[in-house]
Order: C-alpha cells, then sequence, then structure tokens
C-alpha cells in the first residue's frame, strides 16, 4: 500500500515534532520553512504495510493579501489531491475562527480527514474527551486519534489507522 498524506495545524500545534516521531529521526526532510511550491515531499514513512508520502502545504488561513491567496489556493488544491488529510489540533485550544476556516474548507473536501489531538501528555483523560465533544459534530471526521508527538504515544495506532485510508 502506499498513498498521499497530508498534515495541517496551527504553528506549535506539534506538525513537525509528529513528522520526526513517525519517521523515528530527526532527518532534514522534514521543515519548518514556509513553502510555496506545490506537493513538496514532506516526509516518506516506509513499513513493511507501506508507505506514507506526506505532502506540505502551506496552510489553511484566511489570506489577507494576493501572496496569501495563492497559498491558500496551493493548500486548497493538495487537500483534494491526498488521500487522507491528518488535521493536528491540541487541548489547550478550543475551536475560534481559524478553526471555523478550516471546518468549512474541510467539509468541502470529499478526502477522509483524521482528527489528531495531540500533547494528551499534558491533560487529564477527562479533559481529551470533553475536547472530543468540542469537536466530533463540526465535522464529518474518518477518525479521531489522540496521540502524543513528543511521547510517541498511539503512534503505530496513528499509522495503522492512516494506512486504512490509501
Ligand atoms: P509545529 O509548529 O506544528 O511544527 O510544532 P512543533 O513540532 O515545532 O512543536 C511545537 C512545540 O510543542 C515544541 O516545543 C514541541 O516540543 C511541543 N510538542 C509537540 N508535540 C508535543 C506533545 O505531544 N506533547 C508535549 N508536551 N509537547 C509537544
Ligand atoms: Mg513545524
Amino acid at each position: 500500500k502506499s498513498g498521499f498524506a497530508t498534515l495541517i495545524g496551527r504553528p506549535n500545534v506539534g506538525k513537525s515534532t509528529l513528522m520526526n516521531q513517525l519517521i523515528g529521526q530527526k532527518i532534514a526532510i522534514t521543515s519548518d520553512k514556509p513553502q510555496t511550491t506545490r506537493n513538496r515531499i514532506q516526509t516518506v514513512y516506509t513499513e513493511e504495510q507501506g508507505q506514507i508520502i506526506f505532502l506540505d502545504t502551506p496552510g489553511i488561513h484566511q489570506a489577507k493579501n494576493k501572496l496569501g491567496q495563492f497559498m491558500v489556493n496551493i493548500a486548497e488544491r493538495t487537500i483534494n489531491e491526498v488521500d487522507v488529510i491528518l488535521w493536528l489540533v491540541e487541548p489547550s485550544t478550543f475551536i475560534g475562527a481559524g478553526e471555523q476556516h478550516i471546518i468549512e474548507k474541510l467539509n468541502k473536501s470529499k478526502t477522509p480527514v483524521i482528527l489528531v489531538i495531540n500533547k494528551i501528555d499534558t491533560v487529564k483523560k477527562q479533559e481529551i474527551l470533553t475536547f472530543i465533544d468540542a469537536y466530533r459534530d463540526k465535522c464529518n471526521f474518518a477518525e479521531i486519534v489522540p496521540v502524543s508527538a513528543l511521547k510517541g504515544e498511539n503512534k503505530q495506532q496513528l499509522i495503522d489507522v492512516i494506512f486504512k485510508y490509501l
């Protein structure tokens, strides 16, 4: 099996940490630089089940100018071209205008969305459940997977879930 995935989410939510955790080591293909090129490969994860090719997107935000609009267009094309979208969120941040905007875009796309709740090592289990309840109905999520990118918690579960959609 092999296919394409993209990882979206606010700055500091843990996207780079998750990428590094998934590939098991800090290698040079992950990057924090904002990208203007389409379909840039961010990371390739390989195991017996197959390969997950992560494509970078410049992020889905509300465009404030022409360059911003250009980046948003790339991001929107990317989310329609991948096999699965991983939307990374963290329990300290509840749904605001930025999240609403992302939800609207995701609801317009046919690509399955996995809601990945990161940093579960920082909160109690009950808080995670409350957080899931706040998100659950906002989008037709294919799956909801709580993880700790830092500790590697639920890493294999997330990988198995991604493979389901490739
Ligand atoms: P990005 O901007 O989305 O790429 O976020 P980074 O991967 O750079 O992470 C931002 C900060 O959050 C860093 O200080 C990470 O160490 C921290 N972080 C990422 N994942 C976790 C996690 O699962 N648990 C905790 N406690 N911190 C995390
Ligand atoms: Mg980053």
